[in-house]
């Protein structure tokens, strides 16, 4: 199975709205594909359509005891009123982690690579990387929910990875 370049921030399309799939056939679903096997070599737990510069809404997330979940045209439709922080990480922004905080637990609604619909009431990690990936989607990174000086601070050491710089082990 293919692996498809990730993107790096600081990049255009990571800040970017993506579009909602108008038909999911067999393309949308080799791109699935394609992510799992690209997020799994990455040993990434989740990941969305602009990290591979495809500006499509679907993400794709593989949290450890549960099984592959492909996202297409998600849509959060409740989240609870309790929120906690968790440690985040993005393949995007390699080397980088931060604690954010958002909802602990989730109703997702969206279509699998078959094109059937389902809804997902979701806690715990999934929770999490449902919502980090959701925000891709929109062109929000994790890193957006720091304070300004707080980012300043952890990105001094960042350094963007050039293309030679495969292999890296991060979320
Ligand atoms: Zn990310």
């Amino acid at each position: 199975m293919a692996v498809i370049p990730l993107v790096y921030h600081p990049d255009e399309r990571l800040t970017t709205v993506a579009t909602d799939v108008p038909e999911i056939g067999g393309e949308i679903a080799q791109l699935a594909e394609e992510m799992l096997a690209t997020m799994h070599d990455a040993r990434g737990i989740g990941l969305a359509g602009p990290q591979v510069g495809r500006m499509d809404r679907l993400f794709v997330v593989h949290v450890p005891e549960d099984e592959p979940r492909v996202f297409i045209n998600p849509r959060i439709i409740a989240a609870s009123p309790d929120e906690g922080p968790y440690e985040e990480g993005c393949l995007s922004i390699p080397g980088v982690w931060a604690d954010i905080q958002r909802p602990l637990e989730i109703t997702v609604e969206a279509y699998d690579q078959s094109g059937d619909a389902f809804r997902l009431d979701a806690g715990g990690v999934l929770a999490r990387v449902i919502q980090h990936e959701y925000d891709h989607l929109d062109g929000v990174l994790f890193i957006d929910y720091l304070t300004r000086r707080k980012r300043e601070r952890l990105m001094k050491t960042y350094r963007k990875p050039g293309p030679e710089d495969d292999g890296a082990v991060d979320e």
